[in-house]
């Protein structure tokens, strides 16, 4: 049966679009957390905006997810409806400005804006997760930032509406975005004004370079959610966490790892995201107490902690 939608022209079947009680393990790359109440995969604005439609209506709250490997998702679940933007992938070019859908992979969109001609997101190959998702964290690698070359942002408020936000980089900061203060805000699409090159093997080899380098580091090896901490000012968390004797801690199927003291892994697959919480607890502690710094998570904590 279809449902009708609010202020929409046209009738979206809501009921092919919205499943209950969905594990939410396999949408984040550590692979733990419990279940949305309600998610949906929109594919395109109008399902998007029918779903937000609903969400008001029925007073749900609503979170947004990516990719998943910057979000510790509680073992409680996620209230409301969770929308998971991995089908929002489409992409259009106009010369040198890259639009691109906020679902799609941020290594996919550099190996189309490569085919296309475009560069300046190579140093950014590798990093797991969605264009929103780099876009909300500022993600950043290899001297890049998301914000270097990004123009304009679209993204809809929970009352369906549209925006468009032209985007200075002076607004972003170290893991820092206008959208991190604003999880009421969806992003849709982002545009990036890139660089056009005819060097397009360099460009490629350049990208395939920075993801190699993640592989040599082991990054990929066991799930986790990447680095756990911000670098304080003048300091690198790993390297703190590392005088502190902390690399290889466990608490549960949660593990700081032997080759890098910023990340936590899920090493044996049965780690809950209550085990990843603890841990992170801990060494906040333990970091404070000896060495005098505040570690400040880089990632988020999705649900109902
Ligand atoms: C192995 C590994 C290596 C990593 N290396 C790096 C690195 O070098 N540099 C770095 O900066 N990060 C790194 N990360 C962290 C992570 O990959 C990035 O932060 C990534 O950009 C997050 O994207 P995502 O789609 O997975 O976001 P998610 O984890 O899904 O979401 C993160 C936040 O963004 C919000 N969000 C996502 N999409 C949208 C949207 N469309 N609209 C509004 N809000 C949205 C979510 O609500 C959430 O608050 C790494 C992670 C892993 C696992």
């Amino acid at each position: 049966m279809a449902i009708n939608v609010r202020n929409s022209g046209e009738k979206i079947n809501l009921e092919e679009l919205l499943e209950y009680e969905v594990p939410l393990s396999d949408h984040t790359t550590i692979h733990t957390g419990g279940k949305a109440d309600c998610a949906a995969h929109p594919s395109d604005f109008e399902e998007l905006r029918s779903l937000l439609s609903y969400a008001e209506e029925q007073q749900m709250k609503v979170t947004v997810l990516g990719g998943g490997s910057n979000c510790l998702i509680s073992d409680n679940g996620i209230e409301g409806l969770t929308i998971v933007t991995t089908h929002l992938t489409r992409l259009h070019i106009s010369g040198e400005l890259f639009c691109v859908r906020c679902g799609l992979s941020l290594d996919r969109a550099i190996d189309r804006s490569i085919e296309a001609g475009l560069s300046g997101l190579e140093n950014l190959g590798g990093i797991p997760g969605t264009i929103g998702g780099a876009i909300f964290g500022n993600s950043g690698a290899n001297n890049v930032q998301t914000s270097d070359l990004l123009y304009y942002v679209d993204y809809m408020t929970l009352d369906g509406k549209l925006h468009r936000m032209q985007t200075h980089a002076d607004e972003f900061s170290y893991r820092k975005s206008p959208f991190s203060d604003h999880r009421d805000f969806i992003m849709y699409e982002a545009g990036f004004r890139l660089i056009p090159t005819i060097q397009t093997s360099d460009a490629r080899l350049r990208k395939e370079e920075a993801k190699r380098k993640r592989k040599l580091d082991g990054q990929y090896d066991n799930p986790s959610l990447g680095c756990v901490f911000k670098n304080p000012p003048g300091h690198v968390a790993g390297k703190l966490i590392e005088e502190c004797n902390l690399k290889g801690m466990q608490i549960g199927g949660a593990a700081i790892s032997n080759r890098h003291g910023n990340i936590i892994t899920n090493f044996n697959g049965k780690a809950t995201s209550q085990n990843i919480f603890d841990l992170i607890a801990h060494i906040q502690a333990v970091v404070q107490k000896e060495q005098h710094i505040t570690l400040e998570p880089e990632i988020q904590f999705i649900g109902r902690w």
